[in-house]
């Protein structure tokens, strides 16, 4: 007969390991299978996934498409999005229940000049989620208690996981822009990204312009607030748009080079483009003559701090912003993969666990 005793506390039954999709090798496809779970490091915790969007960012990390590649095997996410279940030791950030969206921004040092000063997202010190640690597309993740953001209650997990890439990234786009009420604002790409972009540059007060290849996609642009659409494979946008009195600023969103040469042409005097999108072919031609006679700002925006991602939570709890979304299965990942970079996405999947 096997005896208890009351007194005793039972451990916590320990997780030993989980569903993950893993990046064995770039340009493969990935493989769901059982990933061990790794013993808590201080300052670390862990979370059962409910929602994980799928970023373009994370093909190119599938793909290693960048410069800086991660080393597989590894989990892809940075749009995920559930409940913290363990805490390691020194977590006073979280508790037990919460729910956070763990974002790319995984880790920064916090005391660097970066991050003393409001740009944690610069700090040399950082770790990427999906990318340098494991990330979202698992049924567990382990993220840093202090870069995680609590998602407030009333907002559907599934809403929350893209906002915490294409939302915090492209709200803090529009930031970046600086544009105030007025301003004429192109955005390129109505993607993950673009569909949040439009709405925040509205926002902000801008007049939207939505530049993309695909008429479903200009039709969504436009039920978003987008007061022009272009469709790039049918009009030229730096003729149209300098038709417009050009754009006071281009955000580029598109994962494609000529895209960024376009937007750049749409300026009008003194506008401003911003680099967002990171496509593998790395490189863009500007002119140096018209930049500096015409007054150009072109500025590199990377995602945003856990104080944007706070304001793009408060902002969808106020519903001021809507989030076009497709949930599906992670043992869809591949073909979800394919899907994207075919552009047959209404704008983001997000997998649930
Ligand atoms: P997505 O695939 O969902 O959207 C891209 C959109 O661009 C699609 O609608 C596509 O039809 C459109 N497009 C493609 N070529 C075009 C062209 N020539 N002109 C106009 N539109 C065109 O991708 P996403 O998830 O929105 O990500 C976009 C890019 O942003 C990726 O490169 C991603 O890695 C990058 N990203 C950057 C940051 C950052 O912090 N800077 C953060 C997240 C994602
Ligand atoms: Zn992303
Ligand atoms: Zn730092």
């Amino acid at each position: 007969m096997a005896v208890t005793s009351p007194k005793r506390k039972q451990p916590a039954p320990t997780l030993t390991g989980y569903r993950a999709a893993v990046v064995h090798e770039f340009h493969k496809p990935l493989t769901v299978e059982e990933v061990p779970a790794k013993a808590l490091e201080p300052g670390q915790i862990r979370v059962k996934v409910e929602a994980s969007g799928l970023c373009h960012t994370d093909i190119h990390a599938a793909n290693g498409d960048w410069p800086v590649k991660p080393t597989p095997p590894f989990v892809p996410g940075h749009e995920g999005v559930g409940k913290v279940v363990e805490l390691g030791s020194g977590v006073t950030e979280v508790a037990i229940g919460d729910r956070v969206g763990m974002p790319w921004l995984g880790y920064a040092c916090g005391t660097c000049d970066h991050c003393v000063s409001g740009w944690e997202t610069l700090c040399l010190e950082q770790k990427n989620m999906g990318y340098s640690f494991d990330g979202g597309f698992g049924e567990y993740a382990t993220a840093y208690a202090r870069y995680v953001v609590k998602v407030p209650d009333g907002i559907d997990p599934f809403d929350a996981a893209p906002l915490t890439c294409a939302g915090v990234t492209t709200y803090k786009a529009v930031k970046m822009a600086g544009t105030r009420s007025s301003d004429l604002v192109a955005v390129f790409g109505v993607g993950g990204l673009g569909h949040l972009a439009i709405q925040y540059a509205a926002i902000a007060g801008g007049r939207v312009i939505a530049v993309d290849l695909i008429d479903e996609k200009l039709e969504l642009a436009r039920e978003l607030g987008a007061e022009f659409t272009i469709n790039a494979t049918k009009q030229d946008p730096v003729t149209e748009i300098q038709a417009l009195g050009g754009a006071d600023q281009a955000i580029a969103l598109a994962v494609s080079p000529k895209a960024f040469e376009q937007a750049y042409g749409t300026l009008r005097r003194g506008g401003k483009l911003v680099f967002v999108a990171l496509p593998a072919d790395n490189h863009v031609t500007l002119p140096i003559f018209e930049t500096v006679l015409n007054g150009i700002t072109v500025i590199g925006s990377i995602v945003g701090t856990r104080t944007d991602l706070r304001e793009v939570f408060e902002l969808h709890a106020a519903g001021k912003t809507r989030v076009i979304r497709e949930v599906r299965p992670l043992a869809r990942v591949n073909e979800s993969i394919a899907d994207v970079e075919a552009g047959r996405v209404a704008a983001r999947i997000v997998f649930a666990l």
